[in-house]
């Protein structure tokens, strides 16, 4: 059974440095939590930065020994790496960037550096201690770069990778000065996870727009292999806090907590009291002076609710050295000060501010005993705190007011949603939180806690990884269909043997890659030497099969004494011959169907028709790749109604539409080719759907490649132009 590596920037556990001893303590954390039966189990291992440097080898191997127990493996990072990738390209490039605060952030090369060096450790700590075929599962912004490294040096290992942030849109995600390194670093993943549907779309759109491949649902084919992209939105321990607040709900009051016998104190002064929470790391990302001033909107609204409700925030000291977040936590104590001064009394203070972090049992009295929990974050990621209030409020009482902003929105629909940035929405949200009936709020906590149950971080965990399972499955399947250097060796063999050998190649996209312009796309000279080499094999025919239009095929190849099929089939001239239309049709129907394509080339700008002697063409690979897309299908639907009765078909090739008079393809041109001759090798190669027609009709015996890993009549993929010259060089070497 394979193993699980798990990379992440920290540890699961934390360690501390007490006089000469160090001690480990597990962390708490969700993460460490969901992975933790896989991380314990099949000696696993888990690869990250312990957080402290260590000062002396001794101390070194000191930590190793104690990190050992824990099944984890210290990567030791020097300060200045640290202060670089950590605090540098981690947090003030990426953390601001992928959370729409373009303003915040920061561009430096020297970040970008140490981001990379750091990705590189990683890499070669796992490959040090990954055994053949183990998975890895890579996680979060910190270590975007590392899939792809792996990918690159260890092909058979598995790789997942998951995205604790949001992705943004494209639009914000091309302003990075190193967008398709990032991205391309993440496609090194087999299995790439995030939150929400929409950071899933926007990651797809930037691959499409950046790197030009294709997409199919949620599965990206690169030229070698599929990436697959799929939602899981982490969940919490549930189990772990129902079972904390019925223990801590079913005390009795005098054996409370300190804290908790404050808190039943302040809302039992008074009847009818609230109290509202909000917890969340100082950070500008969670919206928290704006959730302020949204509160005062809200008591200069409802003076009718000064001194019956307080607003307890906790905020949790976050990156406290950079100056953003001292800011920040100064506008936030501002604000405070500010609102309780305006119109707070002796006996009550309108905002009860907490800058500190708290131990897990009063975070549960503060859940269980709030009224209501006020989360509003500009961006969040996915927002824990909303399922952990949620899942604590064992009595069904109580009411969640959370911003549309964080990916938590989406399975709490029940909750009332609000735009954070919308100071009146949300103070009117507040209002209306105060009021709702106690059966409503049951009823909504009662939906939402069923969700959260079934879909706990044990599930998040376990959903990932089986994903991953069956996306190993997919993968291995269509590599069984590449061609291995076993395989190439008994071809050549085959070849070697055959006295009368037909090779039908296509051109675009398989003796040659795509270019934007169709006209760019001219053999070069390795191409051209190629092909006469295979043709200087007296017992070889060599037959380039193409659909592009018989001028271009003629000027390029006409003088070279092969043969040449042109326009999927229309024309042909055999090695030394003219050109010989195999179809006679009146074009009349041009006609009609041209003034279509050219008001689809006036509404998609980069698009361009091409005329051939029996079809038309529209090529949009130059267009904008959605634009592009989405004007196909309508381009299609429009065509079904003009084509029918007119013995006219429609082809669809990579990035071009061809409307083409049907009874000619290159499986029918390829036939009449093989009629008259017994050929005792026959191998065709192609990328495109049109090139199935050629793979289906060859005889069973013939030696069929697809350029690419999409689906295909063909026996056999292989990866590209490149690969397909290496095939075509190795047989006559
Ligand atoms: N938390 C904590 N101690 C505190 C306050 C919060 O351990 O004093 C935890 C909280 O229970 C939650 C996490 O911190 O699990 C915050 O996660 P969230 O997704 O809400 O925000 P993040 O900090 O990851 O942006």
């Amino acid at each position: 059974m394979s193993r699980l590596v798990i990379a992440s920037n920290r540890l699961p556990v934390s360690i501390q440095r007490n006089d000469s001893e160090m001690t480990v303590t597990p962390s708490a954390g969700g993460l460490a939590t969901g992975l933790k039966s896989y991380h314990k189990s099949n000696d696993s291992v888990w690869i990250g930065w312990p957080g402290i440097d260590a000062e002396t080898n001794s101390e070194e191997n000191q930590v190793i020994e104690l990190l050992k127990k824990e099944h984890c493996l210290p990567l030791f990072l020097d300060e200045s790496l640290i202060d670089n990738y950590y605090h540098g390209f981690s947090n003030e490039t990426l953390w601001p960037l992928f959370h729409y605060f373009t303003e915040y952030t920061i561009f430096k090369k020297s970040y970008w550096e140490a981001y990379k060096k750091v990705n590189e450790m990683f890499a070669e700590s796992i490959i040090a201690n990954a055994e053949e075929g183990d998975q890895v599962w890579v996680h979060d912004y910190q270590l975007l770069l590392l899939p792809h490294i792996l990918k690159e040096r260890r092909p058979d290992l598995h790789i997942g990778f998951f995205l604790h942030i949001p992705f943004p849109s494209y639009e914000v995600f091309r302003i990075l000065p190193w967008r398709e390194e990032i991205i391309t670093g993440m496609l090194g993943a087999d299995l790439i996870g995030f939150h929400t549907y929409d950071y899933a779309r926007h990651f797809i759109s930037s691959v499409k727009r950046l790197l030009g491949y294709d997409v199919e649902f949620n599965n990206i084919s690169l030229e070698s292999r599929h990436v697959y992209i799929d939602v899981f939105p982490m969940g919490i321990d549930y189990a772990k806090f129902q079972d904390k607040a019925i223990e801590i709900q079913s005390k009795p009051i005098q054996d409370r907590s300190k804290e908790h016998q404050d808190i039943d104190r302040f809302l039992m002064e008074k009847p009818g009291r609230k109290l509202i929470l909000s917890i969340d790391r100082l950070d500008y990302t969670k919206g928290i002076p704006e959730r302020i001033k949204a509160y005062r909107q809200f008591l200069i609204d409802h003076p009718e609710y000064k001194e019956n409700v307080s607003l307890l925030m906790l905020t949790v000291p976050s990156r406290v050295d950079v100056d953003q977040y001292q800011h920040l936590r100064s506008e936030v104590e501002e604000l405070v000060g500010s609102i309780n001064g305006e119109f707070g009394s002796l006996s009550w203070n309108p905002i009860i501010y907490f800058y500190r972090s708290l131990p897990f049992d009063n975070l549960l009295e503060l859940y269980s005993s709030a009224d209501i929990a006020l989360l509003t974050p500009l961006r969040d990621g996915m927002n824990l705190v909303a399922k952990e209030y949620i899942a604590s409020k064992i009595n069904h009482k109580g009411v969640l007011i959370l911003s549309e902003m964080a990916g938590a929105t989406k399975e709490l629909g029940e909750a009332i949603a609000v735009n954070p940035n919308n100071i009146q929405d949300v103070a009117d949200a507040i209002y209306k939180a105060l009021i709702i009936d106690v059966k409503d709020q049951a009823a909504s906590i009662t939906a939402m806690q069923k969700r959260l149950k079934r879909y706990d971080v044990h599930k998040w965990a376990s959903e990932f990884i089986s994903t991953l399972e069956k996306t190993q499955q997919k993968q291995a399947e269509k590599q069984s269909r590449k061609v291995s250097p076993k395989l190439l060796k008994a071809i050549k063999e085959k070849f070697n043997a055959a006295r009368n050998k037909v090779l039908f190649l296509d051109y675009d996209g398989t003796l040659q890659r795509f270019f934007g312009n169709p006209e760019d796309a001219k053999p070069d000279k390795e191409l051209i030497t190629l092909l006469k080499s295979l043709k200087n094999d007296e017992n070889s025919k060599i037959v380039i099969i193409s659909g592009r239009d018989k001028t271009t095929i003629n000027e390029w190849f006409g003088e070279m004494g092969i043969t040449l099929i042109a326009e999927h089939g229309a024309w042909i001239k055999y090695a030394n011959e003219d050109w010989k239309e195999r179809i006679k049709r009146s074009a009349t129907w041009k006609d009609n169907i041209r003034p279509v394509l050219e008001s689809y080339v006036d509404r998609t700008p980069g698009s361009l028709i091409e005329e051939k002697t029996h079809s038309l063409v529209w090529h949009y690979r130059k267009a904008d790749i959605e634009l592009g897309a989405l004007r196909a299908l309508e381009f299609k639907t429009d065509l079904s109604d003009l084509v029918t009765n007119q013995e006219l078909e429609i082809l669809e090739g990579s990035k071009v539409i061809e409307i083409k008079e049907t009874g000619i393809n290159k499986g029918n041109a390829a036939l009449e080719y093989l009629v008259d001759t017994d050929f005792d090798f026959m191998l065709a190669i192609g990328d495109d759907w049109t090139d199935e027609y050629l793979f289906k009709e060859l005889p069973d015996t013939a030696l069929t490649f697809k350029v690419g890993t999409d689906r295909s009549a063909a026996k056999y993929f292989v990866e590209n132009h490149k690969s397909v010259r290496s095939l075509l060089k190795s047989l006559i070497e």
